[in-house]
């Protein structure tokens, strides 16, 4: 059949309705990647304005501007955050069947929203669950969102610690550099070391991971060394795994005094899929001098410290605790566009020779897909509904020239 009596596949881009949520899932330096791939795209008047891109800069790169119901009726809706909400959001019904949405879905503290997609017929992929390999990192959302947290983590501490961060050699004295702590040495945490580094702190980070030594000194800082026996090597898909409470209690009490000697804390230890591991007590930040800050990345999943709460800041005897969240959406401009170009790289695996193909071939898509055909297709899902497993998918046969590197674990 000839390309001209093909309809073109059409994305869309509705726009966002969390509360606060300033990204947009596309931007317009995304957009040459998808028409040249054949597809047509239409925006929601207006999704991009938060981000700091009109109407105007999406129509200029070929994007056609639409109502919502325009948005619902693209072939692949892409969202920054998907359906947000519980399952009674209207946005659900306006699904059907064998249309693909793709965003951030956080689908196992939602496993009721997933259910429901998967009612409607259309197919649902997870970007958080693309795997951490080298190949898939240009489409790892929780990646490239976390670069961004590191940085605004810094300087959020920067200005609301009242020291400066340099040493400072004035006719009036000396000031010497602020230390900074960094806990969790991966995506974000590296981002908070070259942060911290480039405003000229004194810093200190930590890991389970021994692979993190070399990458937290190549940045300039010292990595604090605890005698445990972790037994976090490399091999778990670029993630650490749990560690028990016996370790964790001696994690604490070892790191009690760099706690204490830090200006600055920021915590960014997560072991994907779980809650937060709680690393910093109430009693080690009571060790702090006040005024201190900490800046807990993890709040949203529990907090890495005792007292933290999510979105808010909780003073412990003058210590500052920032349990802050979606820091990407404060530098929205940047942040999506890393989003919308993670979102452009994993649609476009799935167009095939001019058409639309989710059952491609391939372990990103594979991987992150949670509903398909009418049902939850995610094992971990499936348990959290009380749902009979679905069988392992079978070993993929390597496909010839495109998938070089897909087990080569991500640094
Ligand atoms: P990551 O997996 O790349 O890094 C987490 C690191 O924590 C790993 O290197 C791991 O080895 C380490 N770790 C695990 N358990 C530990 C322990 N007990 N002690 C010390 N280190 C430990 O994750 P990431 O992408 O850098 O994200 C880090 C955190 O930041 C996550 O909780 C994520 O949800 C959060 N985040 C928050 C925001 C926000 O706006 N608040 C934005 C992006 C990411």
């Amino acid at each position: 059949m000839a390309m001209m009596d093909t309809p073109r596949m059409v994305v869309g881009v509705p726009r966002e309705n969390r509360l606060g949520e300033t990204r947009v899932a596309l931007t317009p330096t995304a957009l040459p990647q998808l028409t040249k791939a054949g597809f047509e795209v239409v925006i929601e008047a207006g999704a991009g304005a938060t981000a700091g891109f009109p109407d105007e800069a999406f129509i200029a790169r070929g994007a056609r501007i639409g109502t919502r119901d325009d948005a619902f009726a693209a072939d692949v809706l892409v969202q920054v955050n998907v359906m947000d909400g519980d399952p009674s959001n209207p946005d659900v019904s306006r699904l059907r069947a064998g249309q693909i949405v793709v965003g951030a879905v956080a689908p196992f503290a939602r496993p009721a929203l997933v259910s429901a997609v998967a009612a409607t017929g259309a197919t649902l992929f997870a970007l958080e669950l693309v795997p951490r390999t080298t190949r898939a990192q240009s489409m790892d959302i929780l990646s490239s969102q976390a670069a961004v947290a590191g940085y605004q983590a810094v300087l959020i501490a920067a200005t609301e610690l009242p020291k400066m961060f340099p040493l400072l050699t004035t006719a009036a004295g000396t000031v010497a550099p602020a230390r900074v702590f960094i806990i969790g040495a991966g995506v974000a945490g590296l981002g908070a070391i070259a942060t911290a580094r480039r405003l000229g702190a004194n810093v200190e980070a930590y890991d389970v991971r021994p692979a993190a030594r070399e990458e937290v000194a190549s940045l300039g800082a010292r990595f604090v060394e605890l005698p445990l026996e972790t037994g976090q090597e490399e091999g778990s898909g670029g993630y650490a795994t749990d560690l028990s409470e016996e370790t964790i209690r001696k994690q604490q009490e070892l790191m009690a005094k760099t706690v204490a000697a830090s200006d600055v804390i920021i915590t960014t230890a997560q072991v994907q899929g779980s809650t937060a591991p709680v690393i910093v007590t109430t009693e080690m930040i009571r060790g702090m001098a006040a005024g201190s800050v900490i800046i807990d990345l993890a709040a949203e999943q529990g907090g890495n410290c005792e007292p933290t709460v999510a979105g808010e800041t909780v003073d412990v005897d003058g210590v500052r605790v920032f349990g802050v969240v979606n820091l990407p959406g404060s530098v929205p401009v940047h942040a999506s566009q890393l989003f919308g170009k993670n979102v452009a790289n994993f649609v476009g695996l799935m167009a095939v020779d001019g058409r639309l193909d989710p059952e491609v071939d391939d372990n990103v898509i594979r991987e992150s897909v949670v509903a398909k055909g009418g049902d939850v297709v995610n094992n971990r899902v499936r348990e959290a509904l009380g749902l009979e497993p679905l069988p392992e998918p079978q070993a993929p046969e390597p496909v010839a020239a495109a998938t070089p590197a897909a087990e080569e674990v991500a640094t």
